[in-house]
């Protein structure tokens, strides 16, 4: 799960979806105002596709339905927070995951190191 960057996109049709290639996964929050759906429903339901990548959509929103009244209340923030979040996602030895999602790659896991810390000064506040 470390290694998944959540990003906004209000331009999709969409709740949330999840790309397993790009381990990206995108939420439109827009939408969730607009309908007034609930966001948290919708992050775990993209969270239990993750975990069990071979559930179908029913199992995936069975279980939703049945987990969430368990889920803490730390969990649901820390939930919340890594979306949008400013940090950037190492992709194994010389990438990294921007938070829009796009894959930026290095000649050198320094480099790649080095891009990452001053990204993560920049944004600390
Ligand atoms: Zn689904």
């Amino acid at each position: 799960m470390r290694d998944w960057i959540w990003v906004i996109d209000n331009k999709m049709r969409a709740y949330g979806e999840v790309d397993f290639d790009q381990r990206i996964v995108r939420i439109n929050k827009s939408l969730h105002k607009r309908n007034r759906e609930q966001l948290i429903d919708t992050l775990l339901h993209e969270e239990l596709h993750i975990r069990y990548p071979l559930l179908s959509e029913r199992g995936i929103c069975a279980l939703t339905e049945r987990t969430l009244p368990y889920v803490s209340k730390s969990r649901r923030s820390t939930m919340y927070r890594r979306l949008g979040s400013k940090r950037p996602v190492t992709i194994g030895t010389k990438a990294l995951r921007l938070p829009d999602g796009e894959l930026k790659r290095f000649k050198s896991k320094r480099a790649r190191d080095q891009f990452a810390r001053r990204a993560r000064a920049r944004n600390r506040t």
